[in-house]
């Protein structure tokens, strides 16, 4: 576009169509002292095809052509997806308010009566151009918003999912891709909160693999790195409910939470962990206590209650983990809080410590 073209907005083009030729000359007569473009036809035919080709801002429309009527041929333009919008002005002798309704129906937005006044036809011209002008522009600035809100919907989406990828980084251990020791610190407490309005149990089991720093001295650091994947990744298949949360808690050792579950299902779980790691026979020559890598366990189970801090459940397990590798590691120990013996009927591998209550 050319500074020319931007400094001065085109004018506005009109379509003259009369058959009689002196209303013709009238009509551009009166539009001549303003600077229109002008168009004109004499038909029906030419009409339609001068319309298409000028695309006018306006139509001036006699009613009474020699092939067509006037509001026929506003009836056919209005089908016109270009021209559907432009506004078409009724020229008519025809002065019953039937006519004039009948010039509405057809689509028609005003009439003026022949003979034409000069200052009410320019009156009436002007002001649908500037009704015209304001439509175009409503809907220009409609459609750029539309245009912007999709973009900004867009880009919220990115944020959202940019956002979901930071919050699991932020929660995510980089090796095992189980959640990290953020991770275990916000949903023990969320969850402590939880259970205590719910009067319902929480279980954290702590395990920890036993002679690891003989396996990094034996295997290299890397094969290490392998084998705490294998091993969270493994557990984590173990973990069936949906509140169940298997996190690393640093290092070689491991924290899972058990929301509503029991001193005897927390139990349950150990075994099987106990048991899915043995069926996994990583090759551990250095240990002194199996051939293959194994993980000691401390269970604990409590309700939680008001004046109690969730630190507590995690300092038992630390004890019953302590007591696990005390009395030869490869094995899974269970405190609870308000009964040790209750949980005496536990499974093979899983042993009930009563020598001390918590808290
Ligand atoms: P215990 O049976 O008493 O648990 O003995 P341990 O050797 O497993 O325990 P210790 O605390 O003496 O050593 C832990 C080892 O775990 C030492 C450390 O290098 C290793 N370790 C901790 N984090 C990583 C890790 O991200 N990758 C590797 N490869 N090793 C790790
Ligand atoms: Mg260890
Ligand atoms: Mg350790």
């Amino acid at each position: 576009m050319s500074l020319a073209s931007l400094s001065k907005p085109a004018k506005p083009s009109i379509l003259v169509v009369d058959d009689n030729p002196e209303n013709l000359s009238v009509a551009l007569n009166f539009l001549a002292e303003k600077q229109f473009e002008m168009a004109v036809a004499t038909d029906g035919n030419s009409a339609l095809e001068s319309a298409q080709l000028v695309k006018p801002q306006l139509i001036l429309l006699d009613v009474m052509l020699p092939d067509i009527s006037g509001f026929e041929l506003c009836k056919q333009l209005k089908t016109d997806p270009v021209l559907s919008e432009t506004p078409i002005i009724f020229m008519t002798a025809l002065d019953e308010p039937q006519y004039k309704v009948q010039g509405f129906k057809a689509g028609g937005v005003d009439y003026v009566t022949k003979p034409l006044e000069r200052l009410e036809l320019l009156a009436r011209v002007d002001n649908h151009l500037r009704i015209r002008q304001q439509t175009t522009t409503l809907k220009t600035a409609n459609r750029n918003l539309q245009q912007a809100n999709k973009t900004l919907q867009l880009r919220n989406r990115t944020v959202t999912e940019n956002n979901r990828k930071l919050q699991q980084l932020v929660h995510i251990d980089g090796l095992t891709q189980v959640g990290n020791r953020r991770c275990f610190d916000e949903r023990l407490n969320q969850e402590w909160l939880r259970l205590r309005r719910e009067r319902m149990p929480l279980s954290l089991i702590l395990f920890d693999i036993d002679y690891f720093k003989a396996y990094n001295d034996r295997y290299g650091h890397p094969a290490g790195d392998t084998c705490l994947a294998q091993i969270a990744q493994a557990v984590k298949l173990l973990l069936k409910r949906p509140g169940d949360l298997l996190t690393r808690y640093g290092g070689e050792e491991f924290a899972i939470i058990l929301p509503n579950v029991d001193a005897a299902g927390a139990i349950y779980v150990a075994d099987r962990i106990q048991t899915e790691i043995a069926r996994l026979e990583i090759h551990h020559e250095s240990s002194s206590v199996s051939n293959y890598v194994t993980v000691s366990q401390g269970i604990s189970t409590c309700m939680p209650l008001n004046n109690m801090p969730p630190a507590q459940i995690l300092k038992s397990a630390d004890q019953a983990l302590y007591l696990a590798k005390q009395q030869g590691r490869n094995q899974a120990i269970h405190r609870s809080q308000a009964n040790p013996e209750t949980y005496s009927a536990s499974p093979s591998s899983v042993k009930a410590d009563q020598s001390e209550g918590l808290g």
